[in-house]
This record gives structure tokens, sequence and C-alpha cells, in this order.
């Protein structure tokens, strides 16, 4: 229920054009498992991921001798779950929450992307639910990002951390460490510059920003966040591949998918970065995250 309004576009290419495969084909034969394989490739579900879907399928097609088209159709979305949960689902699906201390956040991601929007709509969503919030504005690159973080800190009715821009992020973050300490607060989520244009700045940048966590609380940060764009779709993956190597990210905030007919992403993703989707945004609005859930996500396609 939850994805109905954000998949509307993906569903409407995604699931339209599996229909079309099947109105088109009389028997499941060579064709069309190729057919199925450029279907697959055009929703973005990746080159790997699709020919891979396709070969498999095909195998287990013959072995089970089906023949029926309705069949084939409840195979592929099988063996799409399937090929999204051997990663370990259920495992590292969720936030990783803390329950003795607090909750450390590192969000990364390329101007643009919705990382300001998406660390708001979960400030928000954790002081629903009773927590204390903190932001720290680390992206100090650029002026209008910490007034942008300001803004979303209004509207969540959460504290924010803030130095000038162009201060020392790490210094940004040391302080928003101690008030997360001093003032008991059980959640910081940390904005940082997402410069791949110099990726060992970024990489040093980051390693000092997570020494200065570690050094009060060990084992923290509990997450490193990438936020990626769906609507770029490729784009997504190029840029989730870049930061992979720059630092431990683990986990994605898959955002604008409400925008997108790009959803089959998330399965590329998956199968070709091993990163779990966590979060998904649904729109502009501060409700508009939610929580990634496989199955729905990929039933959701086929309605
Ligand atoms: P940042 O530069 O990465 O911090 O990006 P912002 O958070 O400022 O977001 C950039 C634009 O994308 C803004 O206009 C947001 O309203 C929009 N945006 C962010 N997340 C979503 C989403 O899930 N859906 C839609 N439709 N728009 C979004």
């Amino acid at each position: 229920k939850k994805y109905d309004k954000g998949l509307e576009k993906s569903r409407k290419t995604f699931g339209q054009r599996m229909n079309e495969l099947f109105a088109a084909f009389r028997t499941v034969d060579d064709e069309f498992f190729e057919e199925l394989e450029e279907t697959l490739i055009g929703a973005d579900v990746g080159f790997e991921t699709s020919i891979r879907i396709s070969e498999e399928l095909q195998k287990e097609v013959k072995l089970r001798n089906a023949k029926k088209k309705s069949d084939v159709q409840n195979a592929i979305i099988e063996k799409l779950v399937a090929i999204y949960e051997e990663e370990g689902e259920g495992e590292n699906n969720a936030v990783n929450l803390q329950t003795d201390g607090p909750t450390i956040i590192l969000f990364v991601g390329v101007n643009g992307v919705g990382k300001t929007t998406s660390i708001g709509k979960l400030a928000h969503r954790y002081r629903m639910q009773g927590k204390k919030v903190l932001l720290a504005a680390a992206d100090t690159f650029r002026a209008g990002a910490i007034d942008q973080l300001v803004v979303w800190g209004e509207r969540a009715g959460v504290e924010v951390v803030r130095h000038n821009a162009g201060s020392d992020p790490a210094t940004v973050v040391f302080d928003a460490v101690a008030k997360t300490k001093n003032e008991g607060y059980d959640v910081l989520l940390v904005d940082t510059a997402g410069r791949l244009q110099n990726k060992v700045n970024l990489m040093k940048e980051l390693e000092k920003m997570k020494r200065v966590i570690e050094k009060e609380y060990p084992g923290a940060p509990h997450e490193v966040l990438l936020v990626v764009d769906a609507t770029t779709g490729q784009n997504a993956m190029v840029q989730a591949k870049q930061f992979k190597e720059t630092t431990n990210v683990t986990g994605l905030v898959l955002s604008k998918l409400d925008g997108t007919a790009k959803g089959g992403i998330v399965l590329a993703i998956r199968n070709e970065l091993h990163l779990p989707v966590k979060l998904v945004g649904l729109g502009e609005g501060i409700e508009d995250l939610e929580d990634f859930d496989s199955n729905q996500f990929i039933y959701g396609l086929f309605k």
C-alpha cells in the first residue's frame, strides 16, 4: 500500500512493458527471453542483472516444463524477489538503531540528490517516535547547504549544530558529538559534503569525521547512508559505485522514487553493488519517507 503513490510511474513502464511482452508471445521461446532481457534492461534493472534473471529463468522454465504464461510471469516475480533477498534480506534492511546509547548516522551524496530533504524527513520520523534528535551541518563547503539544513531542522522541530561556511567539518561533528553526549540526544544525523570531484579529499574528510565520532562512541557511526536520486537511473549506479570506493557505505536512501519510472534500479543496486536500499523518498513532504520493503516493492511493480 505504501508504495502505491511512489511506484505509479515505475509500475506503468515496468508492469505495462511486461504485460505487452506477454501479450506479444504465444509461447515462451528463445525469442521471448531475448525480449525479456531487453525489457528488463529498459526498466533500469541493469545489464548484468537482466541477463542473469533471463538465463536463470530460462533454465527453470525448461526444468519445470512451464508452458502457461501465467506460470512464467509468476516465476519472473519470484526470481526478482529471490535475487534481491539472496544478499541477506531482513538482516540489514532497516536502519541500525541503537538501544544503549545514541545512534549516529552519516549522510553522503552529491548535491541535489535529496540529501538534506531525506535528513529532515528522518529527523521528523524519529522525533515523532519521541526521540531526541540532533542534526549536524557538516557540509560546510556550501553556505546554502547549511541554511537548507537549518530550514529542515525548523520544519522537523529539531536542533542543528552549525558553524560558518568553509569551517572544518570535523569541528562541526566534534561539537555535535559533545552536545549529543552532554544533553543526552538519542539520534545524531550528520550532513556531509559529497564532492566526488576530489575523491582523496572527500575520503580524508569523511575519515576525519568518523575518527571524531569513534573517539567518543566506539562502533559509531552506526550507518553511512548514501543518498542517490532514483530519477537519474544508471547515473545513480555510477555514483553509488564511486562512493563505495571512497567510504564504507552501509546502505542507500533512494530519493525521488515518486518522480521516476526507473524503480528497477533497486535490483541493479542490490545485485551489482551489493548494497541494501534502506529508505526510499516518495515526495517532497516531511512524511514522504518509507522503509524499503523488497517484497512490497517488487510485487508493487507488477500490480
Ligand atoms: P541535496 O542538495 O542533496 O541536499 O538535495 P535537496 O534535499 O535540497 O533536494 C533537492 C530537490 O529534490 C528539492 O527540490 C527537493 O524537494 C527534491 N526532493 C528531495 N527528495 C525528494 C523525493 O523523494 N521526491 C521528490 N519528488 N522530490 C524530492
